[in-house]
């Protein structure tokens, strides 16, 4: 089993999105697809009262890519065009395939015990088969999410398979793993990820050696190939691993769309303009 070295560290840059909500972002929507399936990674963590009101994200459309968004503390409250609505709660998941389009609102809320507001976003793109499919969504509770502890690791497993354990996200074009992992400290965390799946970690709290370099949160690890991704950490430290094969399709990313073609985003916008965009 080749070990996967790192190929870079990112290190995550403020951006203001929605109406003002400023966030972490490691990568965003590009035409070279360096972290294809991967389009963007976004971590919001602003939780000093003096930043006065939480704003959010207001209605805006998705089309051909998944949504997702796990919340560590705080919730957001979600409503769509569709007419599904609710809140994404402290350890819920919301897996949400736009396929051919939503309009949606999402608004985060402080914890009512802590103040805080701890969350990540992740979009993965859809194959170009499945870019205008049914909107669908995955609605993880966070009771229904799998732990599993083995030598220092707890491992929630929101998707893929850790150590013979399956996450509840099921039938995602991108077979992804997608693993909130947090070891102690003196303890090592060894994970199989397929060869060809593009591989990442975001390191959020703590610190630890990733393929055998000393890195410090807040970074985005991308790893290259190889069998598996091996972590240990002598302080203790808290990741997200996410993995997922590439489609090796040309995209053409614009604003909150994903398409393949500058045509079909032009179709797109023609849709959102002459009111066809919902169906
Ligand atoms: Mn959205």
């Amino acid at each position: 089993m080749t070990p996967r070295p790192i190929s870079h560290i990112i290190e995550p840059q403020y951006a203001l999105e929605g109406a003002g909500v400023l966030l972490r972002r490691s990568i965003a929507p590009r035409a070279s697809n360096e972290y294809d399936p991967f389009l963007l990674f976004d971590h919001f963590a602003f939780n000093d009262p003096v930043e006065g009101p939480i704003r959010g994200f207001p209605m805006h459309p998705h089309r051909g890519i998944e949504t997702v968004t796990y919340m560590l503390e705080g919730s957001v409250n979600h409503r769509d065009s569709l007419g599904n609505s609710g809140i994404i709660g402290a350890g819920d998941v919301q897996w949400m395939t736009s396929g051919r389009g939503i309009l949606h609102e999402e608004m985060p809320r402080r914890s009512e015990e802590s103040g805080v507001i701890y969350g990540f976003q992740l979009w993965v793109n859809l194959p170009a088969a499945q870019k205008m499919s049914q909107p669908r969504y995955q609605e993880i509770s966070a009771a229904t999410i799998p732990s599993v502890t083995i030598d220092g690791a707890t491992v929630r497993v929101v998707a893929g398979e850790f150590n013979g354990t399956r996450g509840p996200v099921a039938e995602i074009a991108a077979s992804p793993l997608y693993l909130d992992v947090m070891l102690d400290p003196a303890s090592r965390f060894v994970c199989p990820v397929p060869r060809g799946h593009t591989a990442l970690a975001y390191v959020f709290e703590g610190s630890g050696k990733f393929s055998g370099a000393e890195v410090k949160s807040v970074r985005m690890v991308v790893f290259g190939d190889g069998d598996q991704i091996e972590v240990e950490s002598e302080t203790g430290v808290q990741f997200m691993l996410i993995a997922g094969m590439p489609f090796r399709e040309p995209i053409v990313p614009y604003g909150p769309f994903v398409m393949n073609t500058v045509e079909e985003i032009q179709q797109t916008l023609a849709e959102l303009r002459n009111g066809t965009f919902i169906k």
